[in-house]
């Protein structure tokens, strides 16, 4: 089995119980010898925000992970979260839709914003943990993937900065968020991660951008999480600071070795809906699709953006195919395995962002 699994689908609930079963959580919890282990469930409801807008985590996979926790016996389990500075987590809590969840499990909805902290030190760097993050026994952090405007994604080592003070939030910032998100990496260690991948915003934490990748991604190394999941927006994980900062610190490794990642399906059949997508504007002219599944679709937009940034857009008229209706064509470049027929393409199904932005700039010839 790989260190990471990887699923596509947009039913949330169903795939985090595949997931969970796939590697064997339950099993894992009963090795650990403790009777009535204390889990901590944190999912990123950074704002008062529905999942579908790409900023919150889908409160039907914390469901899938919560039912197939308390189906093998484990009950104590509690979700805990600190939204954003200035967001009300009660309100987010309400406006993603936890309160449901949490009435019908009972399962308390702990405001981190309301918790003492605790001082911790780690990378040389000392800082204060929300007490009642380091009170959990078995951690499962639940974020969602998706663009960061200072870090560019924030991801599983990230969303741990919910963990803290909002004093110490506000001092991460002014530490340059990298370092801190590296040293919090090293202090708190997720017994597992679970990503929301099914939407998540193409340039903003804040969400109201959302690009469908319809897929979540479990293991339990959070830097190695985050190094796969930087290759989803197209980056490479040395790209991203804080992955490599983490690494050093012996937080986790962020080398996707081959065989590293099994993916338990194919992104076949989840077809493109556009009415669920966010803005594409200037990205929309270079692709072709025809009969596109999102996860597809979802590396090309990020695969786009990243040669925006570069600048590697300006000027360029070219086209991507992209889809199931150029199965058995010809065209020039394009993505995915039904994308074949082309003169050039990458494969996958789907291909990740990172391989069509390096084909992409060979085909450029940039
Ligand atoms: S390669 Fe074809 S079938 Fe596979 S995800 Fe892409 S469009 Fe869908």
């Amino acid at each position: 089995m790989g260190r990471l699994c990887v699923i596509y689908g947009n039913k949330a609930e169903e795939l985090a119980r595949v997931v969970m079963e796939k590697l064997d959580v339950a099993g894992e919890l009963a090795k650990s010898g403790k009777k009535r282990p204390l889990i901590g469930v944190k999912p990123n409801l950074v704002v008062a925000q529905p999942a579908e807008w790409g900023a919150t985590t889908e409160p039907g996979l914390v469901r899938g992970v919560i039912r197939y926790l308390k189906e093998r016996g484990f009950a104590h389990i509690v979700i805990m979260e600190s939204s954003w500075v200035g967001e009300d987590t009660g309100k987010a809590f309400k406006e993603c839709g936890y309160l449901e969840l949490g009435r019908e499990f009972g399962v308390p909805l702990v405001d981190l914003k309301k918790d003492k902290g605790v001082r911790v030190e780690a990378g040389g760097l000392a800082f204060e943990v929300c007490a009642q993050v380091l009170a959990v026994d078995y951690l499962i952090n639940m974020p969602v993937l998706k663009a960061h405007c200072q870090t560019r994604m924030t991801c599983a080592l990230k969303n741990l900065k919910g963990c803290i003070p909002d004093r110490e939030k506000k001092r991460f910032h002014a530490l340059g968020l990298d370092l801190p998100i590296a040293c919090l990496g090293k202090a708190i260690r997720p017994a597992l991660t679970v990503v929301d991948a099914i939407a998540g915003d193409l340039s903003y934490e804040g969400g109201g951008n959302p690009v469908r990748m319809e897929r979540v991604i479990a293991g339990r190394d959070p830097v190695l999480v985050d190094a796969y999941a930087a290759g989803l927006l197209g980056y490479g994980a040395g790209d991203i600071p804080y992955i490599p900062l983490a690494e050093g610190l012996g937080a986790g490794s962020a080398k996707v070795e081959p065989g590293a990642v099994e993916e338990l399906n194919r992104g076949e059949g989840l077809r493109l809906d556009l009415r669920k997508w966010g803005q594409l504007d200037k990205l929309r002219r270079h692709i072709g699709e025809e009969g596109a599944c999102s996860p597809c679709f979802a590396g090309l937009v990020f695969a786009l953006a990243r040669l925006e940034e570069k600048g590697k857009l300006a000027g360029w008229k070219g086209k991507v195919c992209v889809g199931q209706g150029f199965r058995g064509r010809s065209g020039e470049f394009g993505v995915g395995e039904c994308a074949s027929g082309c003169g050039r393409y990458v494969r996958g199904c789907p291909p990740g962002a990172r391989e069509i932005v390096e084909a992409m700039e060979e085909w450029m010839g940039k």
